[in-house]
């Protein structure tokens, strides 16, 4: 393979920069031309797109959002797009494309493969961690640290005003950004939308951490499973207690990304390289116990995120 595309997808992820450069780095390495994608799948339908020197990717390593740019293209959805796509492809040259996003990203580059025998391999960009093949996606780490900052700071005023604070993170199916940021954050409790809560619980669990001698409380919720505002209100009917939302928001996208995510980007980025070199397509790369694995694209798409409930125990059992 002499010249790949390559892309970024859906929701912009810290370390997506840094993966744009290994990919970059990789291929020159290996003799081969990169074309650079602009906005996703509409860049590649529209035909923006810049050839991707070494020097082009400099100074980004440490950088949050994409160069690339990336949207969501509904045209990608229909058969004509998809054409117009490959007709692209075709046009340049382009023998293979590297796509990073998440899953719906990974769905049309299933298509680029399934329906028009274009190799693509997948490379996971996306905060929230919502991928079942990979143990973490690219973003998450960074994610997850942008909130613990947040909430350590939380903790201090809701301590001195002996407040609870309901802090909302992202994560619209998915409530690993939750779970993960709860945990390490020290939050009493997690609301996510894998489990359905149940409020006389939660407002026991506070109770009986007052009662103990806790002046404050963190309860960090995921988008998907309710508004923080809206939870703030009812925790403060049904408690004499102090309550504040706060929405942490689009903050959790940005930022440069952490020694994981980059050190992830680099590895994905080479991985998914050298699988193009070695005229391998269709896959999806990925990490599993420690390990860079690839895997059908196929069948990563069509694995179902398990929550991890095992987490969710632990910190029951150590946040009270
Ligand atoms: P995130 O997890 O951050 O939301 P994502 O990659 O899942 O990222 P989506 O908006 O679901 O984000 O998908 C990104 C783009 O991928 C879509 O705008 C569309 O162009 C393309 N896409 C999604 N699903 C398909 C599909 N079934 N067939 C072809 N293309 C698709």
């Amino acid at each position: 393979m002499k010249r790949i595309g390559l892309l970024t997808s859906g929701g912009d992820a810290p370390g997506m920069n840094a993966a744009i450069r290994a990919v970059v780095r990789t291929a020159i390495y290996f003799g081969m031309e990169v074309y650079g994608i602009e906005r996703g799948y509409s860049g590649l339908i529209e035909d923006k797109m810049m050839s991707m020197e070494m020097r082009s990717v400099s100074d980004i390593v440490q950088r949050g959002g994409t160069l690339l740019r990336t949207a969501r293209c509904l045209e990608m959805l229909t058969t004509e797009g998809q054409k117009k796509a490959v007709s692209t492809l075709e046009k340049h040259g382009i023998e293979g494309l590297v796509v990073i996003g998440g899953d719906g990203s990974f769905r049309g580059a299933k298509a680029l493969t399934e329906s028009f025998g274009i190799p693509t391999i997948g490379i996971p960009g996306t905060i929230d961690n919502d991928l079942q093949y990979t143990d973490y996606t690219l973003g998450f780490d960074t994610a997850v640290n942008t909130c613990l900052e947040i909430i350590n700071k939380l903790r201090d005023t809701m301590n001195s005003h002996e407040r609870i604070s309901v802090v909302e993170v992202m994560g619209r199916h998915c409530g690993d950004i939750a779970l993960y940021a709860g945990i390490t954050s020290g939050a009493e409790i997690i609301v996510v939308p894998e489990i359905a809560y149940d409020m006389d619980d939660i407002i026991m669990r506070i109770n009986r951490s007052r009662s103990s001698g806790k002046h404050s409380n963190i309860i960090v919720v995921a988008e998907g499973a309710t508004n923080s505002e809206a939870f703030a209100k009812q925790l403060q009917e049904l408690t004499t207690y102090s309550v504040r939302a706060t929405n942490i928001g689009h903050v959790q996208r940005g930022g440069s990304p952490t020694m994981a995510d980059r050190m992830l980007a680099a590895q994905f980025g080479n991985k998914a390289v050298r699988l193009l070199k070695d005229g391998i397509g269709n896959r999806v790369v990925g990490i599993h116990n420690n390990e860079i694995i690839d895997m059908d694209i196929i069948e990563a798409v069509s694995m179902k995120k398990h929550f991890n409930y095992e987490l969710y125990e632990t910190l029951q059992m150590i946040s009270m």
